[in-house]
C-alpha cells in the first residue's frame, strides 16, 4: 500500500498553517539566498527519504525565504493571491494529474475548459464564438494572440507563415504604445519579428497611447503593409487604459489586427462602475489576460482570447497520426495553446468563477479600486506626491520629489515588514509602485500600511 496520506497530511497541515498566518505574518522574506542555500542545500541525495519527511523538511527549509504575496498588505508588482476554492481545486488538479492537451487524454479537463471559456467570454463581453486558450501567463497569452495576428495579417497578404516562415515574407509592422509591457516585445522576439519591427506610438502622461499619434502612423507611407496594433488596458505602472474604441476604428479601416494586453485591466469589464474604462473592448481581434493576477487563482494561469478562431487554430493547432483527434469531435485544448502536454489549468479558474460568481468578481475589482484610492488619499494627505490618476488599482507615489529619497523609502518599507511594495521609474522619475490586487485587502490593511510608509518617510527625512 502506497502511503499517500502521510505526505499529503503533512502538506495540508503546513499549507493551512501558512495560510492562516498570512494576515499577521511579516510581509517580506526573512532569509537571504545564503541562508536558504544552507537550509535547503547539501550533497545530491544518495538514497531515498520518506516522502512525509521530504515534505516536512522542504517546508521548514523554504519557510523563511517565502515572500508572502498572498497577504492583504502585499502590494508588490501586480500579483494577487489565491482564493480558497481555486486553491483547493488546484490541489485536486495536481492529484488528478490530467494531461489537458487532448480531449482523449482528459474529457473532464477539456469540458471544464470549454465551459470556463464560455463564462469568461460572457464576463468580459467578448464576441460570441471567441476562442480561448489556457496558457501559463499573460506572456504566453500575448505570444499566442500575436501568433494568431501574424497568421492572419500575412494570410491576407497571400503568405502562409506556418508553412513558409518569415524568411522572404512581406514586411509586417507592429504599432504599440511606448509604455507597453515588456512581454509584448518578448513575444515579438519569440515570433521571429524581432523588436526592431515595433514602431512605438507616443503616449500621454498616464501612459495611454495617443489616438491622434496612432492615426497619423496608420496614414503614413507604409500604411498598406500588413499591420498589427498592440493596445493595452491596464498600464503596469499607472493602471491607465488605452481607448480601445479609438484604436480599433482607424486600425480596422487599414485592415490591421488589434491585440489588447489586458493582463489585469480586462477585469474592469466585470465591474459596472469601471466598465467604461474598457469601452469598445469587444471590437479588438485578440486579448491577453491573467487569472493568476486579479482573479486570484494560484500560479500559473493566463488566458488568451481570439475573435477569429480559425486564425487562432491555424497558429497553434497540431495534427499527428498517433494523437486521437476527431476533426468534427470535441475540442482539443492543444489547438489553442503553444503547450502540448500541460496541467489542467482551467479547473482552478472554473472553481474561482463558480465560487465568486459575477458579483463576487466585481466586488473584488471594486474593492481593490476603492482601496487604491484610499491608499493614494492617505499618502497625499501625508504630503507625498501621487503621480498618476488612480483609475484602477495602481498608485505611483513619490517622496520629497527626490529619486534617492523615494528609493530609500521603498527599501526601508520592505525591510520593516508591515507591507511590501516595489519601486519603479515612471517617465524618468523614481516612484513607489502600489498595486492593490489581493482579494483580502481591506481598509485596515490600507490604513496600517499608509501610516507605516509615512512614518518611514518622516524618519528618513529627519535623519
Ligand atoms: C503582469 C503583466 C504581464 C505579464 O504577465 P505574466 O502573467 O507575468 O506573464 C503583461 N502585461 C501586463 C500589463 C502585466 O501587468
Amino acid at each position: 500500500m502506497v502511503d499517500w496520506e502521510g505526505p499529503l497530511t503533512e502538506a495540508y497541515e503546513r499549507a493551512t498553517t501558512y495560510l492562516a498566518g498570512l494576515p499577521e505574518r511579516r510581509v517580506g522574506p526573512r532569509a537571504d539566498a545564503a541562508e536558504l542555500r544552507a537550509s535547503l542545500g547539501g550533497a545530491l541525495p544518495d538514497g531515498p527519504t520518506e516522502p512525509r519527511e521530504v515534505v516536512a523538511r522542504l517546508a521548514a527549509g523554504v519557510e523563511d525565504g517565502l515572500l508572502p504575496s498572498g497577504s492583504g498588505r502585499f502590494f508588490g508588482f501586480v500579483f494577487g493571491g489565491a482564493t480558497p476554492a481555486s486553491l483547493a481545486a488546484d490541489w485536486l488538479t495536481t492529484a488528478w494529474d490530467q494531461n489537458a492537451g487532448l480531449y482523449a487524454a482528459s474529457p473532464a479537463a477539456a469540458v471544464v475548459e470549454e465551459i470556463t471559456a464560455r463564462w469568461l467570454n460572457e464576463l468580459f463581453g467578448l464576441p460570441l464564438g471567441t476562442s480561448v486558450g489556457f496558457v501559463t501567463g499573460a506572456q504566453m497569452a500575448n505570444f499566442t494572440g500575436l501568433a494568431a495576428a501574424r497568421h492572419e495579417v500575412l494570410r491576407r497578404a497571400g503568405w502562409d507563415v506556418e508553412r513558409q516562415g518569415l524568411i522572404g515574407a512581406p514586411r509586417v509592422r507592429v504599432l504599440a504604445g511606448a509604455e507597453r509591457h515588456d512581454t509584448v516585445d518578448r513575444a515579438l522576439r519569440f515570433l521571429g519579428f524581432g523588436t526592431d519591427c515595433i514602431e512605438p506610438i507616443a503616449v500621454d502622461g498616464q501612459g495611454r497611447m495617443r489616438p491622434d499619434a496612432l492615426a497619423a502612423v496608420l496614414r503614413d507611407d507604409n500604411a498598406m503593409l500588413p499591420t498589427i496594433v498592440c493596445a493595452q488596458v491596464g498600464n503596469v505602472n499607472t493602471g491607465a487604459f488605452d481607448s480601445v474604441r479609438e484604436v480599433c476604428g482607424p486600425a480596422h479601416e487599414r485592415g490591421a489586427w488589434v491585440h489588447v494586453d489586458g493582463t489585469f485591466g480586462l477585469w474592469a469589464a466585470v465591474s459596472e462602475r469601471l466598465e467604461g474604462l474598457v469601452d469598445g473592448i469587444e471590437l479588438a481581434d485578440s486579448w491577453a489576460t491573467d487569472a493568476h493576477k486579479w482573479l486570484n487563482v494560484p500560479y500559473d494561469s493566463g488566458l488568451v482570447f481570439c475573435a477569429h478562431p480559425e486564425a487562432h487554430r491555424a497558429a497553434m493547432s497540431v495534427r499527428a497520426a498517433y494523437l486521437i483527434q476527431d476533426e468534427d469531435g470535441e475540442r482539443d485544448p492543444l489547438d489553442y495553446n503553444p503547450e502540448f502536454s500541460r496541467r489542467a489549468r482551467g479547473i482552478p479558474v472554473y472553481a474561482a468563477i463558480r465560487a465568486l460568481g459575477r458579483s463576487g468578481i466585481a466586488e473584488i475589482v471594486d474593492r481593490c479600486h476603492a482601496m487604491a484610492i484610499r491608499f493614494a488619499a492617505a499618502l497625499r494627505d501625508g504630503g507625498a506626491d501621487v503621480l498618476n490618476d488612480v483609475v484602477l488599482n495602481q498608485v505611483l507615489v513619490r517622496f520629497g520629489d527626490d529619486d534617492a529619497i523615494t528609493r530609500q523609502v521603498v527599501k526601508d518599507v520592505q525591510d520593516e515588514g508591515t507591507c511590501w511594495m516595489s519601486g519603479t521609474t515612471w517617465q524618468g522619475r523614481a516612484a513607489m509602485r502600489i498595486s492593490v490586487t489581493n482579494w483580502t485587502t481591506g481598509p485596515d490593511d490600507i490604513d496600517r500600511s499608509a501610516a507605516t510608509v509615512l512614518k518611514i518617510r518622516d524618519q528618513l527625512i529627519r535623519d
